[in-house]
């Protein structure tokens, strides 16, 4: 097959993936390829673009580039433009997570909000992937390589190191905004909490709290209790935090 040049155009915020200032790269290519394989070339995972339009067309992942064309490729943007609605390749809303290893805190942020997040610290890349596509999970994470494996159908590359804009980062890309439910899932384990009485989890308090508190919460995995002492306080100040984080980024 004969030599042809491919033209792509990354829109918004996908240039924060590229490695030149230009958002448009050309491509020479020698045989068909899909345009999946031709955009991650560029750096950007599949899981990060909601459009694609090949020659003003708008086309799915699997589309093969076979000729010398243009290709445009948007960004997930809020509020959705109107421009090709029905052809959008990325699902707005998704309520259960798996994280890499290295988001601890983003993890107990996003539990503490009473969010569904697999997390094993210790996780390797193929049982990342392996959680994420077979239990219909989106995929965080900081390795973009991770997020183009083609078995990660949803997926989310934090483009902050810090945890609490990572947080806000989740919450507006899955619009889960509303979706709080805070101390409902366990912290440790991912578990739902569930009440507990008083008598059954007195082996399990110290005897300060064993005065001072009646109400208790166990979490139905690990059997963690939880009640409303001085960690509860720190709780909920995170808890207002990352609520006044994202209030200020929505008026913004
Ligand atoms: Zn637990």
């Amino acid at each position: 097959m004969t030599l042809f040049r491919v033209a792509l155009t990354f829109h918004g915020g996908l240039s924060f993936f590229l490695k030149s200032k230009k958002p448009t790269i050309e491509r020479e290519l020698t045989k068909r390829t899909s345009i999946k394989d031709v955009i991650e070339a560029c750096g950007v995972p599949h899981t990060e673009v909601d459009l694609i339009l090949v020659g003003g067309k708008p086309v799915n992942f699997a589309a093969l580039l076979i000729q010398d064309t243009v290709v445009d490729v948007y960004p997930v943007s809020e509020g959705r433009s109107l421009l090709f609605p029905e052809d959008r390749l990325q699902v707005l809303e998704i309520d259960s997570f798996v994280a890499d290893g290295h988001l601890g805190k983003l993890v107990r942020d996003l539990r503490l909000l009473g969010i569904d997040v697999a997390y094993d610290r210790d996780a390797e890349d193929r049982q990342l992937v392996k959680v994420a596509s077979i239990e219909e999970r989106a995929l965080l994470t900081r390795d973009r390589r991770l997020l183009m494996h083609s078995a990660v159908r949803n997926g989310y590359y934090l483009r902050s190191q810090n945890p609490l804009e990572q947080t806000v980062e989740v919450l507006r890309r899955f619009n889960l905004g509303a979706a709080f439910a805070p101390f409902t899932r366990c912290l440790r384990c991912n578990a739902p909490l569930e009440p507990a009485e008083k008598e059954k989890v007195l082996g399990q308090l110290e005897p300060l709290t064993k005065i001072y508190y009646d109400q208790f919460r166990r979490c139905a995995g690990c059997g963690q209790v939880y009640w409303s002492g001085s960690h509860f306080e720190k709780l909920q100040k995170r808890i207002e935090t990352i609520r006044a984080r994202l209030t200020n980024d929505e008026t913004v």
